[in-house]
């Protein structure tokens, strides 16, 4: 048994507290009082005055191995997971070659992963045209949902799906547990192609909020009229807000998550060519942000997450590619605690929040599920606050 003894530990409905945490085979067995009683042999950890919180649960993160391993593969991205104190991430299904559209993607995934993983992964399937068929087999062996995109992927091999595609895949997953998760950008028309590509300006306008509410207004109502868990990743446009707000009082099955790079960028201080910057949907205005934040605290965002979406320089390089041409995605794995931390203290956010924020809602998303295939296990585990009622969920 190894036994962690500290002064603030974060324990679930109290806060920080002294307290000591029993772990045993790598999983929290107990939290007591600071004076339980220790056995002889049990090798104690003091944790001092440090905050003793559960780890980080990321459940967006492309790992894009195999197939685009230069970009970046399990060693690298889960030792950066680590650095940041991410203890369990969820492997988006695209930008590895192949994506995780089937049992045997997924299975080609998993082995890719063995051996290689410093902290927990678990994997998202994706849903494209044509593989509704696949995604039971998937459910049955741990995958706890499937992402999909309205509009381009960014990736040939990983195509949108339309409507029709969308009633096939939730038909399917109705009852399973699995959630759906969109990629909340459609085009509207309303899109302009025109302006300096060089110039950040031109690209939002290129991907204007009108693209994710339209977006959104459909998930709405295919959570409503499937009752399928529905989740939005990456919201970026305030201004859908009231629409999840409306749906989420009517009890329809929707989750939101935002990223730290839109909480803590905005577009009137991204400099032109300035392509690292470049991530779909866009970084917006301040005054995006700051509803964003606002949304974090009334509780119509539920989770925080990074959206890690690595790629070789060759893709961005600042000053020749443009922003038109360039790869979106932005690299922050090890990043997002910090961030969180730093943007919540002049918001009265408690340690407690971050940890909803950051662990209980992701975890929450992304199920306790054990990865049952080939000989090669890897785990998602719960990393709920730590509390007694709910140990039950380390027990595999
Ligand atoms: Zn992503």
């Amino acid at each position: 048994m190894k036994v962690y003894r500290g002064e603030k530990v974060l324990v679930d409905g109290v806060g920080l507290k002294p307290a000591v945490v029993l772990v045993q085979g790598g999983k929290v067995v107990g939290v007591h009082d600071i004076d339980h009683p220790l056995e002889k042999d049990w090798k104690v950890v003091d944790t001092g005055s440090k905050v003793l919180m559960p780890g980080v649960v990321d459940s967006h993160v492309h790992i894009n191995e195999p197939g685009r391993t230069d970009w970046e593969g399990f060693t690298t991205a889960t030792r950066a997971a680590a650095a940041g104190g991410v203890t369990t991430l969820v492997d988006m299904p695209l930008n590895s070659i192949p994506p995780t559209t089937t049992i045997n993607n997924l299975k080609t995934k998993v082995s890719a992963a063995a051996g290689q993983c410093w902290v927990d992964v678990g994997f998202w399937g994706g849903v494209i045209p044509g593989n509704s068929g696949n995604l039971k087999e998937m459910v049955h062996v741990g995958v706890p949902g499937f992402k999909c995109f309205l509009i381009h992927s960014g990736v040939d091999e990983f195509p949108a799906v339309t409507e029709e595609d969308l009633l096939l895949a939730l038909a399917q997953l109705k009852g399973t547990g699995a959630s759906l998760l969109f990629h909340s950008e459609s085009e509207t028309g309303s899109e302009e192609q025109t302006g300096d590509p060089n110039n950040y300006s031109t690209f939002l306008l290129s991907r204007p909020e009108e693209m994710e509410l339209k977006a959104i207004n459909l998930i709405i109502e295919l959570a409503r009229k499937t009752r399928v868990p529905c989740h939005i990743v990456h919201l970026s446009a305030a201004s859908a807000l009231p629409a999840i707000r409306k749906a989420r009082k009517e009890g329809i099955p929707l989750t939101v998550e935002t990223c730290h790079h839109y909480l803590n960028l905005n577009s009137e201080t991204i400099p032109n060519n300035a392509t690292q910057f470049k991530c779909c949907p866009p970084i917006r205005e301040k005054s995006n942000q700051d509803q964003l934040w606002e949304a974090l605290v009334q509780g119509d965002i539920d989770m925080v997450v990074s959206d890690h979406s690595p790629c070789t320089p060759d893709l961005k390089l600042p000053g020749e590619k443009d922003f038109m041409n360039s790869w979106g995605g932005i690299s922050s794995l090890q990043f997002g605690l910090s961030l969180l931390w730093t943007g919540s203290r002049t918001r009265q956010f408690s340690l407690q929040d971050i940890n909803r924020l950051l662990s209980l809602a992701p975890a929450k998303l992304a199920g306790s599920t054990v990865l049952n295939i080939s000989s090669v296990k890897l785990y998602i585990t719960h990393l709920c606050p730590i509390s007694k009622s709910k140990f039950n969920i380390y027990k595999s």
